[in-house]
């Protein structure tokens, strides 16, 4: 089976279609090739070792953007990062994709660092400043839209292109929020899990990264409406889930405390 499957792939081979596709595909093999066996001769038994298992630190949660390539601008390789891009760096709480990752990361890996990196110039917070359609993806960008909305009094004083900066930092301002207001995090905080979640945005120009300086790493700094109580807490006597509710200043109807 597997070999008349090869001889059907041969006969249809895109040589005579597309020559230049195939030398830059074999280009990316043979590469592929001198990399496996460099990586072997500079670190022997690694590849071995990652065939096992893999545990990483940190999730990496940037941009597709093709140049901003997440191990690459941090001297890092296989077996270091877990990664997560997307256009923009978006993180919302309906995207199932970016939460699995997160879940698994946290829950599973046991990641001690979450990092969400934009980057200047990026084009999907440029476009979602404009009024240009570019089709499924404005729906995407929306979330970056409100963004710009909810910040139109801060940003309306600016140049074009300090909007288009503040919006970008911004934009990872609100990822690292959302991250932090799922209970994927607050439940690894709560089971006294270390974990850190970073804002970042990477320069292209000079290919430094910027530190945001947005670090979190405990329930505390998340504002009360996006705190969640806990399992452990709901499940406790009545006492101590209402001083937990005096404490965040919830609202006893807001959360159901009594199943
Ligand atoms: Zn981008």
């Amino acid at each position: 089976m597997l070999s008349s499957l090869t001889e059907q792939l041969s006969k249809t081979s895109v040589t005579e279609h597309d020559p230049t596709h195939v030398d830059t595909l074999a280009e990316l093999l043979n590469n592929n090739r001198e990399w496996a066996t460099a990586i072997q001769a500079t670190q022997p038994g690694l590849l071995e070792k990652l065939a096992k298992a893999q545990n990483p630190e940190i999730l990496w949660i940037g941009c597709s953007d093709s140049r901003v390539p997440a191990e690459f601008i941090c001297g890092l390789g296989p077996g270091d990062l877990f990664v997560h891009r997307n256009i923009a760096n978006v993180v919302t709480h309906t995207d199932v994709s970016c939460l699995s990752v997160l879940q698994y990361a946290v829950d599973v890996l046991k990641v001690k660092h979450v990092i969400v990196c934009g980057h200047y110039q990026c084009g999907g917070c440029l476009a979602a400043m404009s009024n240009k359609q570019y089709g499924l993806i404005d729906n995407w960008l929306r979330n970056i839209k409100d963004i710009y909305m909810s910040n139109k009094a801060t940003l309306k004083d600016l140049s074009p292109i300090e909007q288009g900066q503040a919006l970008i930092e911004l934009n990872v301002a609100k990822s690292v929020l959302n991250i932090c207001h799922t209970t994927i995090v607050q439940n690894a905080w709560d089971r006294g899990q270390e974990l850190s979640v970073h804002g970042w945005v990477y320069q292209l120009e000079d290919g430094l990264i910027q530190d945001l300086k947005l670090c979190v790493d405990k329930k505390d700094e998340v504002d009360d409406i996006y705190s969640y109580v806990t399992n452990e807490t709901i499940k406790a006597p009545a006492g101590s889930a209402r001083r937990k509710r005096k404490k965040s200043n919830m609202p006893a109807s807001g959360v159901n405390v009594t199943k």
